[in-house]
């Protein structure tokens, strides 16, 4: 594109107290050759954007420098049409208001900023947004047929996208159709579970497609443009969808491991699954005997929140322990019940129901079971009372329900098999038999995924395949691929249903902006995507490797092939490259190398040290914007660049920084690890990983290792900037001035 370039700085929030304005407009015209600067008191206002709106149509300004507030506050007041380029310079929270006015450093940060924006500024070329050669479909697929499954095809049809769903069993409904009652507001009485309702809704509506006994054999391709492969009870069928939902719930715990509580041992001990759906078939009965319970103990947390089985809390076991108390009093009033718990989690309005179940007679204790064992034709239960402070035995009693955790249906592992209700045919001499519980789904094989990284989701430490445990509810580490319900984490019927409607909003977005060709969350509405100058590949498949999100694939020669519809924009493969042959029109290793070198490094006799801080744009640019709003303060020696993700950082930065004599690096990103905090998964891992490697650049340039240090910095940390940048001062202050600088 043929740039006419033109600057404008804004003199009002401080920026012109603080600032002399003649020296920034000389460097803008002496070193950029930019005539069109102009000031302005109030830029965001109606004049100073028709001030600039004038210069776009009368002098044919395309290119537009803004130096002024942060780039995160009115991008909107500073929106010129996708075809200008619009580069912010923050001279307001990250030099005016965080340095002293009127002094040289002050200023000397405020040009080097100018001059950094002028360089990024000609590098950028306006995105063209990626428009595929296929048709996009916006059909959104739906995998599992439970309540979340349901639930999210019938809001995606009432929203006016055409579902298809899928689901393995011949029957829709899920462990909600197997349920005998469920507890909905105002949580003090059961009522019907709803499903026959909702299961003929989904069949009913005209715009669900709907494939029962039926599996997905395999998903290629790319948001907007996935194409599925279905086998069917007869046969096979093909779709075409924009995003895919898998709603595939959840498998009990296996029981079978909490050797202490008998289960498989004494027929009487059952799980809370199989007490469901015995009451279900009619009547709470003795397995061994088939006589009626009347006297039931139910132990809580079985296998949840315990480190050895399930570290989380299963959410729903405390309720449907009640309710189950509450079967055995509906079916016989002279029926006890006791309930073992550690805490008893009943949620918000839930608390009601509790307290009914309290009032209806059943017994809580709160402690640990030690044994379970068999007494004649009865079961006893030995347990540590914690409030009594002593051991009970509890003796005479009918079953004993272990309260089972919830695992997603993505860990084939640990699904373990359930015994069906003792009418099933082929059923053992107990009257039993094994079976898989009724939402078995796995997501190993339940979507099939045809991607390079594999045909499974990603999982977080608990094998729930959300992609974050905090930011990006539904999302998942696949792009247009979303998850609701039990299988994303341990949820009731009511949260389910919540979750069935944001991943169906999540699912219809992704594929409104996928056909558009701009990026979904974090970069929502992104039009840049990366590129690959193919001839210089080595096919060293770093960038395939590194992707956070499973975009690129690779020929049978290892050549990357890009999906870009599957690209969140991030970077990573661009920070991956030893190549640098990815780039996007707005972001690139060469831009970022421009900028750095735009930098004016001192002389070492100035006793100006000069740092370089790169900030991950998510979490600390939004951090250290808010340290200038609170008028907090720090060294005036350090630049900030913003970067898409630190996993997009390329290693050629540091050798390009420390070569012109730049004392020292910092590297802020966001949290790392299990509990990581990275918008892009891995980035800031990646990044670390990175420079734990950049000792042989440095020992090339016989430079100490201190020079270069990664911090990691939340959006709410913004306090600790201060500390942050004055410890690296002192360290940089200790090993001295970079000697290449002046080279
Ligand atoms: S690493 Fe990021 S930018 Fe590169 S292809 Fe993957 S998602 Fe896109
Ligand atoms: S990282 Fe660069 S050189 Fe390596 S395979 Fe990817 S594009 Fe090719």
């Amino acid at each position: 594109m043929d740039k006419t370039t033109g600057v404008y700085i804004c003199t009002g929030c401080g920026i012109g107290d603080a600032l002399e304005l003649d020296p920034l407009k000389e460097l803008v015209s002496d070193e950029y050759g930019i005539s069109i600067c102009k000031d302005h008191p109030f830029l965001c206002g109606k004049e100073g954007v028709e001030l600039i709106k004038g210069d776009v149509e009368g002098e044919g300004v395309n290119t537009i420098v803004i130096a002024a507030c942060s780039g995160r506050v009115n991008y909107d007041v500073f929106d010129f049409g996708p075809d200008k380029i619009v580069e912010r310079v923050n001279l307001r929270e990250q030099v005016a208001w965080c340095q002293p006015p009127n002094e040289e450093d002050t200023q000397m940060l405020a040009e080097d900023y100018l001059r950094m924006g002028c360089a990024k500024a000609n590098d950028t070329e306006p995105p063209v947004p990626f428009q595929a050669e296929e048709e996009y479909s916006k059909d959104i697929l739906v995998v599992g047929g439970g309540i979340a499954g349901m639930t999210a095809a019938l809001d995606t049809a009432k929203a006016g996208y055409r579902a298809v769903l899928v689901e393995k069993e011949a029957g829709l409904g899920g462990f909600l159709a197997k349920m005998k009652k469920r507890i909905t507001m105002p949580y003090k009485e059961l009522t019907d579970t709803g499903a026959d309702a909702l299961i003929q809704a989904v069949e009913e509506h005209p715009n669900i497609q709907v494939y029962t006994s039926s599996t997905v054999e395999k998903i290629s391709g790319g948001p907007g443009l996935f194409s599925v492969e279905i086998k069917t009870e007869n046969g096979s069928a093909s779709e075409r969808v924009g995003a895919v939902i898998q709603a595939t719930g959840w498998v009990p715990y296996d029981a079978s491991k909490l050797e202490h509580l008998g289960y498989g041992k004494f027929k009487n001990v059952l799980t809370n699954v199989e007490m469901e759906q015995m009451a279900a078939a009619g009547k709470i009965k003795r397995p061994s005997d088939g006589k009626d319970a009347k006297s039931v103990l139910f132990v809580q947390c079985a296998g949840s929140r315990d480190p050895e089985h399930l570290p989380y809390c299963s959410s729903v076991c405390c309720l449907v322990s009640l309710k189950q108390a509450t079967y055995l009093k509906e079916q016989d009033p002279e029926a006890v019940s006791y309930i073992l718990y550690k805490d008893m989690r009943t949620l918000g309005q839930a608390e009601d129901f509790y307290r009914k179940a309290q009032n209806d007679g059943n017994i809580f204790i709160r402690g640990s079971v030690m044994q379970v064992g068999e007494s004649g034709d009865k079961l006893f239960v030995e347990a540590e009372d914690e409030l009594l402070g002593e051991k009970v035995r509890l003796e005479e009693l009918d079953l004993v329900v272990l309260a089972t955790g919830l695992v997603p249906a993505s860990k084939p592992e640990v699904t373990p098999m359930i015994k069906a209700p003792a009418d099933a045919e082929d059923a053992d001499e107990d009257g039993m038999i094994e079976v898989l519980p009724d939402s078995g789904f796995f997501a190993n094989s339940a979507l099939n995924l045809e991607y390079r990284q594999g045909p499974e989701l990603p999982t977080l430490k608990y094998g729930f395949p959300d992609s974050h445990f905090i930011c990006f509810p539904y999302e998942t580490r696949r792009t247009g691929i979303y998850s609701a319900g039990c299988i994303r984490r341990p949820m009731e019927t009511a949260k389910a249903l919540d979750d069935a409607a944001g991943a169906a909003m999540k699912a219809i977005q992704c594929a409104e902006a996928t056909a558009k060709g701009i990026a979904v969350h974090p970069r929502a509405g992104d039009m840049s995507f990366p590129e690959f100058n193919m001839q210089r590949c080595t096919q060293c498949k770093r960038c395939t490797e590194e992707c956070p999100f499973g975009a690129i694939n690779e020929d049978e020669k290892a050549n990357p092939l890009p999906n870009p519809t599957r690209c969140r924009r991030c970077g990573v493969c661009m920070g991956a490259c030893p190549e640098r042959i990815i780039s996007f029109k707005n972001y690139s290793v060469g831009m970022i190398g421009n900028m750095l070198k735009a930098i004016h490094v001192p002389e070492e006799d100035e006793e100006k040290p000069r740092i370089v801080a790169f900030v991950c744009e998510n979490d600390a640019y939004p951090a250290l914007d808010m340290a200038g709003i609170k008028r907090m303060n720090w060294s005036p020696y350090v630049r900030f660049i913003p970067v898409r993700c630190l996993g997009s950082i390329n290693l050629v930065w540091v050798a390009d920084s420390l070569s012109r004599g730049i004392d020292g690096l910092l590297f802020m990103g966001c949290r790392h690890g299990d509990d990581y905090q990275c918008h892009f998964i891995k980035g800031s891992e990646l990044a670390n990983t990175r420079l734990s490697k950049v000792s042989e650049t440095l020992d090339r340039l016989a430079l100490e290792s201190e020079r270069v240090k990664f911090v990691e910095v939340g959006i709410t940390d913004y306090y600790k900037i201060p500390e942050i940048i004055s410890e690296f001062m002192e360290t940089i202050d200790e090993v001295g001035p970079n000697p290449y600088k002046g080279w």
